[in-house]
């Protein structure tokens, strides 16, 4: 493990060090704070993004040719870092570029890839993922939306559900099944589609915290070339795996309060016996926390480490997602109750702490979902790290349309 920058890492970070101290000022100075999941704050993230792309530090591991930075895996994840102490950056577009785009390039075609890739690059377009469907989500690969062949169109109908972005996003990439005849994995087929056309619909979903980030999203005999064919036709499970395998890495931390801001919490309140800080059973808690996150410290250290000797991170990184999220959910379960009667608020200008652990709180949960649930994740440690048997799969050599359904 190596815990310091090369000097070549240390002169690119030092670079975008400065890029970002001017062009984080300049943003704010033009857009100011826009309210998140306002047009504004679309409007300031698509401003951002094509900034970002016209210096090349947007997708920065992408050749410059097609409107990438040419630049290395740790030079990206060392941007990432820059930028978020910058304070600057907005999540529409992790999921497009982090995994959506990306398998438009590994699968579509030339001319297909020159259409959409800058603009994505930019910010102008912004993709999502229709994978999960209600009976679908661990196990995607049990999915129900049908396409079926007509002439040189395919006629898709069916749902997804849990689509993040969907009622802003331009386009998506879709998983369905196209032969129930054969086993789950054997009868996927990839598709990009418009979301605009008038055969999709998305409604929202309204979350606990206020948010209205996903939806359920309905075909309707939506019609689609067969040129917007991501892969081969049977062939879609191995298209998604390369979707899967770049949203393991895309969804990797959380982004909330950590320990040290807890600790300052439990130093400014007082309880009957004195300051939380001083409690025993929270200064316990307060130790396991620190440790996780040593632990956890390291052990990005070395996906850093690899990163920076060029190699790829394995399936060891999935345990950084299952700490910092039970983490994330844990300590704000505990900040919201030392808070006592004002931890019931959850607006930012009355809160304690803004409010940041009453969001937390809300929004831990996804985090232990998305990406993978912490069984799935556990699952891939056990098998793919200790080596341990593989889970139990009975339906693996069963036509997809003898599976039992429970109707
Ligand atoms: C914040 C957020 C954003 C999301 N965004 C998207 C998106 O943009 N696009 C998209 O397609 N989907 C998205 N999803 C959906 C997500 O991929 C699924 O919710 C996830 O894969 C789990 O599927 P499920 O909800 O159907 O739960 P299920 O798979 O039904 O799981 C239910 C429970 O059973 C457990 N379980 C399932 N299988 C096993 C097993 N083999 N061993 C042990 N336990 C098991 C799970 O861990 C879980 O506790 C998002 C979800 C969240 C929370």
């Amino acid at each position: 493990m190596d815990f310091n920058d090369s000097p070549e890492e240390a002169a690119y970070r030092e670079k975008a060090r400065a890029w970002l101290a001017e062009n984080a000022a300049a943003h704010r100075a033009k857009w100011g704070e826009p309210k998140a999941n306002t047009p504004e704050h679309m409007a300031a993230a698509k401003d951002w993004q094509a900034t970002k792309a016209s210096a090349g530090y947007a997708c920065i591991t992408w050749p410059a040719a097609i409107g990438g930075g040419g630049g290395t895996p740790i030079q990206s994840v060392i941007f990432g870092q820059e930028e978020t102490k910058a304070g600057v950056g907005y999540g529409y577009f992790t999921i497009g570029l982090g995994m959506c785009v990306p398998t438009v390039m590994a699968f579509a075609d030339g001319e297909t890839k020159k259409r959409f890739v800058g603009p994505a690059v930019r910010g102008e377009e912004i993709w999502c993922q229709l994978f999960s469907e209600p009976a679908g989500g661990s196990d995607v690969a049990a999915l129900r939306t049908r396409a079926v062949r007509d002439g040189d169109d395919w006629v898709i109908n069916g749902q997804k559900v849990w689509t993040t972005g969907a009622h802003y996003c331009d386009y998506g990439i879709l998983l369905v099944r196209t032969d129930p005849d054969v086993p789950k994995h054997k009868g996927l087929t990839m598709f990009w589609v418009d979301m605009k056309d008038p055969a999709v619909e998305c409604r929202p979903i309204h979350q606990m915290s206020g948010g209205r980030e996903f939806n359920e999203v309905y075909f309707t005999d939506l019609r689609v070339k067969d040129s917007q064919r991501l892969g081969e036709v049977g062939q879609g499970w191995q298209v998604a795996l390369v979707t899967l395998m770049n949203e393991r890495l895309a969804v990797g931390g959380s982004a909330g309060p950590n320990y040290r801001e807890v600790m300052k919490l439990a130093r400014d309140l007082s309880g009957v016996t004195g300051p939380a800080v001083k409690d025993q059973a929270f200064r316990e808690k307060l130790a396991d926390w620190y440790v996780q996150s040593e632990g956890l410290k390291f052990t990005r250290f070395r996906t850093m480490t690899a990163l920076s000797r060029g190699q790829t991170p394995g399936p060891e990184s999935s345990i950084g997602k299952i700490i910092s999220a039970n983490q994330l959910q844990e300590l704000a379960n505990t900040a919201v109750e030392m808070e006592d009667q004002y931890g019931i608020l959850s607006d930012p200008e009355v809160a304690p702490a803004e409010a940041a652990f009453q969001q937390s709180l809300m929004w831990a949960p996804g985090l232990r979902i998305a990406g993978g649930t912490d069984e799935i994740l556990k699952n891939i440690i056990a098998e793919r790290v200790l080596g341990l048997p593989g889970d139990v799969r009975v339906d693996k050599d069963v036509a997809f349309k003898d599976m039992p359904t429970g109707r």
